[in-house]
């Protein structure tokens, strides 16, 4: 199952998830947090660090269970 990450108004720019998962969460302009590539499997638990480490809560994690799953054969 994939996983949508995204980031709610109300960063506080301290860089944690980035410094997590650069691959994923990167500064924008305003030197905030913004998402810049959905996770891949590899960064779920990443993802989920920082989520749960967000000193302000901002990170969404949902789980997409509409995306197909790439294991299951055609
Ligand atoms: S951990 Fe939270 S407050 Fe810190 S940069 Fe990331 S989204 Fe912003």
């Amino acid at each position: 199952m994939s996983m949508k990450v995204s980031i709610v108004p109300g960063c506080v720019g301290c860089g944690l998830c980035i410094s997590l998962c650069p691959q994923v969460f990167q500064f924008g302009p305003l030197e905030t947090a913004q998402v810049v590539q959905q996770p891949s499997c590899r960064d779920r638990q990443e993802v989920e660090d920082a989520a749960a480490q967000c000193p302000v809560g901002v990170i969404r994690v949902e789980e997409n269970p509409a995306a197909p799953d790439p294991r299951t054969p055609l």
